[in-house]
């Protein structure tokens, strides 16, 4: 049997958001590998598995990548059914394309399982579509956070008429917001910022571009949260039923 790993998403935080797959991966593996942002609830899926806390949050004592990397392939080389568990999607600011690569590199089978990023979690639990007909023709993700400080064009995603998602985003609320000011952005431009996307303790903040770092401080916002910066930032359930959107329940019509 040729060594595997499973590259699998957790989702946002909900465990009732992860995939049929995922639970498969987890009920199969003999070792799971997580990170920090993963809810330890989706680990009942999994009690007999060997469990690793690899995380490595901004600013937080790390674990090293190669050490990740030599990890899963020494489990895998053995035997042992293999899952790296992230946070939202394994490939959406997750380090998935390169871990895979190092495995592959090394004739380890990967299996890549996709989880619902937290950036369009968050948004959907808000009642914010991301894609709004006549609003919004697409979306955008980005992080604010580069490992090499390069910066992004500003100006392009400012005028880009797409909706902005913004990872790793909660540090850098000034440099966005000017950024995107000097990009040509409206001062008006609705915000939303979500903490704690999909769990219990999810918190909303709304706001405008202008105003969004002050309200940001006066709410305490906290990571992890994505911003969302966009027209469509100003939806909430009521004002989705204003946009003449067609009904899907009663619960559309508050
Ligand atoms: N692979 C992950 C992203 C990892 S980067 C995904 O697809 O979701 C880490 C960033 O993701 C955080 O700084 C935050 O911006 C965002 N994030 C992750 N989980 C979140 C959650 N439950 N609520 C809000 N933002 C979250």
């Amino acid at each position: 049997m040729s060594a595997k790993v499973w590259l699998v998403g957790a989702g946002p935080g909900d465990p009732e958001l992860l995939t049929l797959k995922a639970v498969r991966a987890l009920r199969e593996a003999d070792v799971v590998l997580i990170d920090d942002l993963v809810n330890e609830a989706v680990l009942e899926h999994c009690p007999a598995a060997r469990i690793i806390a690899v995380g490595k949050r901004g600013g937080c004592r790390s674990t090293p990548q190669a050490f990740i990397h030599r990890l899963m392939l020494r489990y895998a080389r053995n035997g042992k059914c293999v899952v790296r568990l992230k946070g939202g999607d394994p490939c959406i600011f997750g380090r998935g394309g390169e871990e895979a690569q190092w495995l592959r590199e090394r004739g380890v089978d990967v299996e890549l399982v996709n989880g619902i990023t937290a950036g369009l979690a968050g948004a959907t639990q808000c009642a914010i579509p991301l894609t709004l007909r006549g609003v919004a023709r697409g979306v955008t993700l980005v992080t604010a956070h580069t490992q090499d400080d390069s910066s992004l064009n500003w100006q392009a995603l400012a005028q880009s008429g797409t909706t902005l998602v913004i990872y790793m985003g909660v540090a850098k609320l000034s440099e966005i917001r000017e950024q995107l000011l000097a990009g040509g952005m409206a001062i008006n431009t609705p915000v939303a910022m979500i903490e704690n996307a999909s769990l219990p303790h999810q918190r909303e903040c709304r706001s405008v571009l202008t105003n969004m770092e002050d309200d940001a401080y006066s709410f305490a916002l906290k990571s992890p949260a994505i911003l969302v910066i966009g027209a469509v930032a100003a939806c909430k359930t009521s004002s989705l039923w204003e946009h003449g959107l067609p009904a899907m329940g009663s619960e559309h019509t508050a």
